[in-house]
């Protein structure tokens, strides 16, 4: 096993849909990652407990086919913050997905693996200081993570005035961690003098959501309907743009902001910084 690789325990599993799901593991010492980075886990679906527990020789032939021997890796981004001592992690089953859908049977106690060279530069250290005023962050489905590790460092907090969250899924139920956003503020606000405020927009797509947006973000933007919720206006000189989520939300958002004025942060300068999730 290479030496970046160390093994990690499950510590707990929360489900959120049948296809949604988040997890914690426990966090090797030497550890290091910034808010927004992703990590490799690894998975090695024949030592799942989900396999070992099939007793009857049916069901074990069957685990068999399904549970290859073989470490599997992906690239995840971390939801917890740089100073928690366990890591999270939000994730979708993807239907034959030769990870996820082994990963969804993931159980309290089971062992991964963690390459632990984080990667990724959906990172707010990106951006040249001084930051301008607001922070606009923008996510579909599990792209919400790296949002929710930057709201979890006290930096992102001291750093902005207004930091807009919004946040796209396609039904209610699917808008997963709303409750803890909503705590963000008194949570990690509480702790700095002058914090940003932050504002939440969900955005429910595929359903009617009392207090949520319906439309796709490109198009909220364009037509300033997302401003307008928000309360404030999004300039170019005073506002920085994460993007994170579908790459096909990454690129229309990104093109309707450079409509809207704005452009890619290259070398530290520039508004848009995106990371596609898959
Ligand atoms: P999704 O299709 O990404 O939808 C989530 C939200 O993004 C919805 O509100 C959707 O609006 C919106 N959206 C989609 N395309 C957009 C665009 N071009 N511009 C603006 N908004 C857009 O749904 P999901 O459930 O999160 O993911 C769907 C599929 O993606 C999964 O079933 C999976 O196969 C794949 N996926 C793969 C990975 C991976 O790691 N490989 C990770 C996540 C997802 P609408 O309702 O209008 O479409």
């Amino acid at each position: 096993m290479s030496e970046n690789i160390q093994a990690v325990k499950v510590l707990s599993k929360t489900t959120w849909t049948p296809n949604l799901f988040s997890f914690t593991v426990s966090r090797p010492d030497s550890f290091k990652f910034t808010a927004g980075q992703f990590v490799r886990l690894g998975v090695n679906p024949s030592k799942l407990q989900h396999y070992k527990q099939l007793n009857d020789p049916q069901s074990q032939t069957r685990a068999a086919e399904q549970a290859p021997d073989e470490d599997i890796f992906r690239a995840y981004s971390i939801v917890s913050s740089p100073f928690d001592e366990v890591l999270e992690f939000f994730s979708i089953v993807i239907p034959d997905g030769a990870f996820t859908s082994q990963l969804q049977h993931l159980q309290v106690g089971d062992e991964l693996l963690l390459n632990t060279m984080p990667f990724g530069f959906l990172t707010l250290a990106r951006y040249q200081k001084p930051h301008p005023k607001d922070l606009w962050l923008l996510a579909t489905g599990t792209g919400l993570a790296p949002f929710l590790s930057m709201l979890q460092d006290l930096k992102t907090w001291e750093d902005y005035e207004h930091i807009v969250l919004a946040y796209s899924a396609r039904s209610f139920e699917e808008l997963a961690y709303v409750d803890k956003i909503q705590q963000l503020q008194d949570d990690f606000g509480s702790l700095v003098d002058n914090p940003a405020r932050l504002i939440f927009i969900p955005i429910v797509t595929r359903e009617p959501m009392d207090g949520a947006l319906t439309e796709r973000l490109p198009k909220l933007l364009l037509e300033g309907s997302l401003q307008k919720r928000a309360g404030i206006a999004l300039e170019t000189d005073s506002a920085h743009a994460m993007l994170c989520g579908n790459p096909e939300m990454v690129e229309d958002t990104k093109e309707a902001l450079k409509t809207l004025g704005m452009v890619m942060n290259r070398r530290g300068e520039g508004n848009i910084a995106v990371e596609n999730y898959w």
